[in-house]
Protein backbone atom coordinates (compact mmCIF):
# COMPACT_ATOMS: atom_id res chain seq x y z
CA UNK A 1 0.00 0.00 0.00
CA UNK A 2 1.40 3.32 -0.88
CA UNK A 3 -0.17 6.45 0.53
CA UNK A 4 -0.58 10.27 -1.15
CA UNK A 5 -0.22 13.72 0.02
CA UNK A 6 -4.48 13.22 0.18
CA UNK A 7 -3.89 10.71 2.59
CA UNK A 8 -2.33 12.93 5.24
CA UNK A 9 1.15 13.30 7.02
CA UNK A 10 1.58 9.59 8.28
CA UNK A 11 5.37 9.88 8.73
CA UNK A 12 7.22 9.64 12.43
CA UNK A 13 7.74 12.81 11.92
CA UNK A 14 4.48 14.69 12.06
CA UNK A 15 3.14 17.11 14.59
CA UNK A 16 -0.27 15.64 14.33
CA UNK A 17 -1.78 13.94 17.98
CA UNK A 18 -0.85 10.44 18.58
CA UNK A 19 -4.73 9.30 17.97
CA UNK A 20 -4.87 11.32 14.62
CA UNK A 21 -1.90 9.81 13.66
CA UNK A 22 -2.57 6.40 14.74
CA UNK A 23 -6.19 6.48 12.94
CA UNK A 24 -4.99 8.21 10.02
CA UNK A 25 -2.31 4.84 9.91
CA UNK A 26 -4.82 2.40 10.78
CA UNK A 27 -7.28 3.40 7.67
CA UNK A 28 -4.07 2.09 5.34
CA UNK A 29 -3.36 -0.82 6.81
CA UNK A 30 -4.60 -1.94 9.77
CA UNK A 31 -1.86 -3.82 12.24
CA UNK A 32 0.63 -2.64 14.50
CA UNK A 33 3.09 -0.18 12.20
CA UNK A 34 6.81 -1.12 12.12
CA UNK A 35 9.21 1.01 11.05
CA UNK A 36 13.01 1.85 11.50
CA UNK A 37 15.13 5.64 12.31
CA UNK A 38 15.72 6.15 8.16
CA UNK A 39 19.77 7.00 7.64
CA UNK A 40 20.38 7.51 3.84
CA UNK A 41 21.80 4.01 4.39
CA UNK A 42 21.96 0.38 3.30
CA UNK A 43 21.24 -0.88 6.93
CA UNK A 44 18.72 -3.69 6.82
CA UNK A 45 16.61 -4.79 10.05
CA UNK A 46 14.83 -8.46 10.14
CA UNK A 47 12.09 -7.94 12.35
CA UNK A 48 11.72 -10.76 14.99
CA UNK A 49 8.79 -11.03 17.35
CA UNK A 50 11.17 -10.18 20.47
CA UNK A 51 12.19 -6.99 18.56
CA UNK A 52 9.79 -4.07 18.73
CA UNK A 53 12.71 -2.17 16.15
CA UNK A 54 11.09 1.28 16.03
CA UNK A 55 14.20 3.54 17.11
CA UNK A 56 16.16 1.29 15.04
CA UNK A 57 18.66 2.66 12.46
CA UNK A 58 18.08 1.54 9.44
CA UNK A 59 16.50 1.63 5.76
CA UNK A 60 14.87 -1.21 5.12
CA UNK A 61 12.72 -3.46 7.05
CA UNK A 62 11.82 -7.11 6.43
CA UNK A 63 9.47 -9.68 7.60
CA UNK A 64 8.03 -12.76 7.77
CA UNK A 65 5.60 -12.40 10.54
CA UNK A 66 1.88 -12.69 9.48
CA UNK A 67 0.11 -9.53 9.81
CA UNK A 68 2.95 -7.98 10.82
CA UNK A 69 2.92 -4.21 8.91
CA UNK A 70 6.38 -2.79 7.56
CA UNK A 71 6.44 0.73 7.01
CA UNK A 72 9.05 3.26 4.97
CA UNK A 73 8.20 6.72 4.50
CA UNK A 74 9.49 9.88 2.20
CA UNK A 75 9.37 13.20 0.40
CA UNK A 76 11.40 12.69 -2.35
CA UNK A 77 13.11 9.53 -2.28
CA UNK A 78 12.02 6.05 -3.69
CA UNK A 79 9.81 3.80 -1.16
CA UNK A 80 9.79 -0.14 -2.73
CA UNK A 81 7.76 -3.01 -1.65
CA UNK A 82 9.17 -6.41 -2.02
CA UNK A 83 7.25 -9.34 -1.30
CA UNK A 84 7.46 -13.14 -1.97
CA UNK A 85 5.43 -16.60 -2.52
CA UNK A 86 7.36 -17.42 0.44
CA UNK A 87 5.39 -14.30 2.61
CA UNK A 88 8.88 -12.68 2.98
CA UNK A 89 7.93 -9.13 2.32
CA UNK A 90 10.50 -6.24 2.91
CA UNK A 91 9.87 -2.37 2.30
CA UNK A 92 12.89 -0.41 1.54
CA UNK A 93 13.52 3.68 1.53
CA UNK A 94 15.89 4.38 -1.43
CA UNK A 95 17.88 7.95 -1.28
CA UNK A 96 20.60 8.20 -4.04
CA UNK A 97 23.23 7.92 -1.11
CA UNK A 98 21.64 4.42 -0.05
CA UNK A 99 21.21 3.27 -3.77
CA UNK A 100 24.68 3.67 -4.17
CA UNK A 101 25.13 1.78 -0.83
CA UNK A 102 22.82 -0.92 -2.12
CA UNK A 103 20.35 -0.96 -0.30
CA UNK A 104 18.41 -2.71 -2.40
CA UNK A 105 20.55 -5.43 -3.24
CA UNK A 106 21.36 -5.97 0.67
CA UNK A 107 16.88 -5.90 1.14
CA UNK A 108 16.72 -9.02 -1.64
CA UNK A 109 19.89 -11.06 0.14
CA UNK A 110 18.22 -10.25 3.16
CA UNK A 111 15.07 -11.56 2.01
CA UNK A 112 16.69 -14.67 0.40
CA UNK A 113 18.60 -15.79 3.79
CA UNK A 114 14.46 -16.01 4.98
CA UNK A 115 13.44 -18.19 2.30
CA UNK A 116 12.39 -16.25 -0.27
CA UNK A 117 12.53 -16.79 -4.15
CA UNK A 118 11.03 -14.95 -6.99
CA UNK A 119 10.96 -11.49 -5.74
CA UNK A 120 8.64 -9.11 -6.69
CA UNK A 121 8.81 -5.19 -6.38
CA UNK A 122 6.36 -2.59 -6.66
CA UNK A 123 8.15 1.03 -6.85
CA UNK A 124 6.43 4.18 -5.45
CA UNK A 125 6.87 7.70 -6.96
CA UNK A 126 10.20 9.15 -6.45
CA UNK A 127 11.86 12.39 -7.84
CA UNK A 128 11.84 12.48 -11.19
CA UNK A 129 15.32 13.42 -13.01
CA UNK A 130 13.83 16.30 -14.69
CA UNK A 131 13.37 17.90 -10.98
CA UNK A 132 16.69 16.61 -9.86
CA UNK A 133 19.69 18.58 -10.35
CA UNK A 134 22.93 16.50 -9.61
CA UNK A 135 26.43 17.02 -9.06
CA UNK A 136 28.89 15.29 -11.09
CA UNK A 137 30.90 14.37 -8.53
CA UNK A 138 28.08 12.69 -6.95
CA UNK A 139 26.68 11.35 -10.26
CA UNK A 140 30.40 9.43 -11.12
CA UNK A 141 30.04 6.57 -8.89
CA UNK A 142 26.32 5.56 -9.51
CA UNK A 143 26.72 6.06 -13.32
CA UNK A 144 29.97 3.36 -12.62
CA UNK A 145 27.46 1.48 -10.24
CA UNK A 146 24.64 1.38 -12.43
CA UNK A 147 24.80 2.17 -15.84
CA UNK A 148 24.33 5.41 -17.84
CA UNK A 149 20.60 5.39 -17.43
CA UNK A 150 20.74 7.19 -13.87
CA UNK A 151 22.33 9.72 -15.97
CA UNK A 152 19.72 12.57 -16.54
CA UNK A 153 19.36 16.39 -17.33
CA UNK A 154 17.25 19.32 -16.33
CA UNK A 155 14.99 21.21 -18.61
CA UNK A 156 17.64 23.50 -18.25
CA UNK A 157 20.98 21.26 -19.75
CA UNK A 158 22.06 20.82 -15.87
CA UNK A 159 23.23 17.25 -14.89
CA UNK A 160 20.66 14.96 -12.78
CA UNK A 161 20.08 12.22 -11.76
CA UNK A 162 17.06 9.64 -12.31
CA UNK A 163 16.78 7.97 -9.05
CA UNK A 164 13.98 5.31 -10.64
CA UNK A 165 16.49 4.08 -13.50
CA UNK A 166 19.12 3.57 -10.42
CA UNK A 167 16.24 1.53 -8.42
CA UNK A 168 15.13 -0.38 -11.70
CA UNK A 169 19.10 -1.50 -12.07
CA UNK A 170 19.31 -2.24 -8.86
CA UNK A 171 16.34 -4.45 -8.70
CA UNK A 172 16.90 -5.95 -12.28
CA UNK A 173 20.27 -6.61 -10.87
CA UNK A 174 18.89 -9.04 -8.10
CA UNK A 175 16.52 -10.55 -10.95
CA UNK A 176 13.54 -9.00 -8.89
CA UNK A 177 10.95 -8.22 -11.66
CA UNK A 178 8.72 -5.17 -11.15
CA UNK A 179 4.87 -5.40 -10.42
CA UNK A 180 3.55 -1.88 -10.50
CA UNK A 181 5.71 1.24 -10.62
CA UNK A 182 3.96 4.29 -10.39
CA UNK A 183 6.37 6.16 -12.26
CA UNK A 184 5.39 10.20 -11.34
CA UNK A 185 7.58 12.56 -9.65
CA UNK A 186 7.13 13.86 -6.34
CA UNK A 187 8.04 17.33 -6.95
CA UNK A 188 6.21 17.67 -9.83
CA UNK A 189 2.22 15.95 -8.61
CA UNK A 190 1.26 17.78 -5.86
CA UNK A 191 -0.21 14.29 -4.81
CA UNK A 192 3.03 13.50 -3.29
CA UNK A 193 5.05 15.06 -0.43
CA UNK A 194 8.29 16.82 -1.88
CA UNK A 195 10.82 18.10 0.49
CA UNK A 196 12.18 19.34 -2.74
CA UNK A 197 9.78 21.12 -4.50
CA UNK A 198 7.48 22.47 -1.39
CA UNK A 199 9.11 22.43 1.31
CA UNK A 200 6.84 19.28 2.42
CA UNK A 201 7.50 18.46 6.27
CA UNK A 202 4.92 15.82 5.61
CA UNK A 203 5.94 12.10 4.50
CA UNK A 204 3.64 9.23 2.38
CA UNK A 205 4.57 5.86 3.52
CA UNK A 206 4.57 2.60 1.51
CA UNK A 207 3.05 -0.43 3.72
CA UNK A 208 3.32 -4.02 2.92
CA UNK A 209 2.02 -6.55 5.46
CA UNK A 210 4.12 -9.66 6.11
CA UNK A 211 1.59 -13.05 5.28
CA UNK A 212 3.78 -16.02 6.16
ZN1 LIG B 1 9.46 16.46 -11.65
Amino acid sequence: MLSGAFDGDVGPGSGSPVKVLEARRQSLASGRWRWLKQAHGAGVVVLSPEEPCCGLEGDALVTTLPGAPVAVFSGDCALVGLASPQGVVAAAHVGWRGLLAGVLERTATAMCSEGATDLVAVVGACIGPECYEFSENDLGPLEARYGPSVRSKTPAGRPALDLRAGVHRALEARSVSISTDHAQCTACDPGWFSWRARNDMGRHALVITGAR
